[in-house]
């Protein structure tokens, strides 16, 4: 049986693009070299538990491409918005909702901002039909603000995020915290990311936003089924519009017959044909392993070999004797001075002797169907390279460590934790295990990201390294890249 198009790989990016190709009656083939479908955005589910791998919040939600992705299957996935976030640099506590804002400080009282009152007072004043006004305007003007900003923002693609911390956020706690929540979202150390990408991201969400349909909290938020909720979904409508999704299939190679894209060869020896082959395999590791840089231009083969990966990542995953906080969304960043944390492991690869920066999240406390009755799942995602100086046991010693200085007693109640290392990400076959692929670095954003066209006719490359002008938080980012190639593939073969 012939097929319009071979996708190489079950992460975000390839089964987004199978999406785009099945939704349209294109027959799709995906192969998965793991025994699993979802990549680095996946859970696996054993005794009633459901533990994510990587991922672990999400953006854009069922208003962003994933929603986008599931209704041109006619399916829906549904999230979970906290409204709850808690934050710790070193000893201040900051605890925010949507309606106020708590600071604790030590050796100083408690400080209560209320800013739902604030704002409910403030539009108190304001006439409703100024109101209803303002909300016609802005509705059809919202999507449109991306293309009516983006001369200005291409020309900040070299401008770079430490620049404007440091310009802009001095007082150390909230310069640390930008320093962390930035290189949570691109996945980058400051001083190497794009300062566009948070215009152009914070412009994606803009345009997600539809004012008086929603909350602007509903733009972040965890699946309900937990992370592989979203893979299956996709996996769903992809079988059932007649495409196959086939794991355990490692592709050895990609054929190239004059110049084109012919079909796959995997690593059983089976070879199977088609003249569409998109690859979810990463893009360094498709020119050089899969094609061969032989078959490109040697410019182009050039080039994307010094393509620069993101930073990795570690993840604890904890299983609880009992629930023992009502958490949604952590930060904790415990070490003296951030940016010195993140250039002593991106320039020297050394974990230091430190309690390390965290994002903490109870997926159990979004979705109480992720763990039995009565216990609870705590995650924490810090960085990490590979290679580094470091050992499995410091890394897990230093990330409890961590979780309990937000979560006091944490240690105290774990029934079982594990580990995700870079060395266990690098399974997914990118080189340096990145987080987010090529990630969000000066030089490789906007009109300087690779497209997701490769110079060889029928040979596409989707995911975190793909899709020129793409951008994004992680999972949104790769889902984007694998719709917009599926669109693109559509309109043009
Ligand atoms: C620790 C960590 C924390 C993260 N936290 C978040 C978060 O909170 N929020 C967020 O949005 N994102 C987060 N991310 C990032 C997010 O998980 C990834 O950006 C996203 O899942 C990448 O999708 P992808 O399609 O590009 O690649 P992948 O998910 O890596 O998919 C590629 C797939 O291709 C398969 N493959 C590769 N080569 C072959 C081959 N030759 N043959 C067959 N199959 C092959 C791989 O096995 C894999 O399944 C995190 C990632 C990590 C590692």
């Amino acid at each position: 049986m012939g097929y319009d198009a071979i996708i190489v790989g079950a992460g975000l990016g390839g089964l987004a693009s199978g999406v785009a190709l099945a939704a349209k009656g294109k027959k799709v083939l995906v192969l998965e070299r793991m025994d699993f479908i979802g990549g680095r955005c996946s859970s696996k589910r054993v005794d009633g538990w459901t533990m994510d791998i990587g991922c672990h919040f999400l953006f854009g939600c069922e208003h962003g491409s994933f929603g986008d992705a599931a209704r041109r299957i006619g399916r829906e996935i549904k999230f979970f918005h906290p409204t709850d976030y808690r934050l710790k640099v070193r000893d201040s506590m900051l605890e925010f909702d949507w309606e106020s804002i708590v600071v604790t400080r030590p050796g100083s009282d408690t400080v209560t901002i209320n800013t739902g009152e604030a704002y409910h007072g403030m539009m108190d004043h304001v006439p409703r039909p100024l109101i209803s006004l303002a909300r016609l305007m802005m509705t059809p003007l919202l999507p449109r603000l991306g293309k009516i900003a983006s001369p200005i923002i291409n020309r900040m693609d070299n401008i770079t995020m430490k620049e404007m911390l440091d310009r802009y956020m001095t007082w150390p706690a909230v310069r640390d915290f930008g320093e962390f929540f930035q290189l949570a979202g691109f996945c980058t150390p400051s001083w190497l990311t794009a300062y566009s990408e948070l215009m152009r991201t914070g412009l994606g969400f803009v345009g997600y936003y539809k004012p008086g349909k929603m909350k602007p909290a509903e733009l972040m938020g965890y699946p309900i089924g937990g992370l592989q909720a979203i893979p299956d979904t996709f996996a769903e409508g992809i079988l059932e519009r007649g495409g196959e999704i086939r794991t355990g299939s490692n592709v050895k190679k990609v054929i190239i017959e004059g110049g084109k894209a012919a079909g796959v060869e995997l690593e059983s020896g089976e070879v199977i044909k088609s003249n569409v082959v998109i690859s979810n395999g990463g893009i360094k590791e498709t020119v050089r392993d899969l094609v061969g840089e032989d078959q490109f231009d040697r410019n182009y083969a050039e080039k994307i070999e010094k393509l620069v990966p993101g930073i990795s990542g570690f993840t604890l995953r904890a299983q609880m004797d009992s629930k023992i906080s009502d958490l949604e969304l952590g930060f904790n960043i415990p070490v003296p001075d951030c940016e010195e944390y993140f250039h002593e492991l991106w320039d020297r690869r050394i974990i230091g002797d430190y309690a390390p920066p965290v994002m903490l999240s109870s997926p159990s406390n979004m979705d109480p169907g992720t763990c039995p009755p009565g216990k609870q799942i705590i995650l924490a995602v810090g960085s990490s390279m590979l290679h580094t100086d470091d050992d499995h046991n410091k890394i897990e010693k230093y990330a409890i460590e961590s979780v309990d200085g937000i979560i006091p007693g944490f240690k105290d109640h774990i029934e079982r934790c594990d580990l995700m290392t870079p060395k266990t990400y690098a399974a997914f076959g990118e080189d340096d295990a990145p987080v987010i692929g090529i990630a969000q670095s000066i030089g490789q954003v906007g009109k300087n990201r690779p497209s997701s066209v490769s110079p060889l006719k029928g040979l596409f490359f989707v995911g975190g390294e793909a899709g020129r002008g793409i951008s994004g938080v992680a999972c949104d980012m790769a889902t984007n890249s694998g719709l917009a190639c599926g669109d693109y593939i559509l309109k043009k073969l």
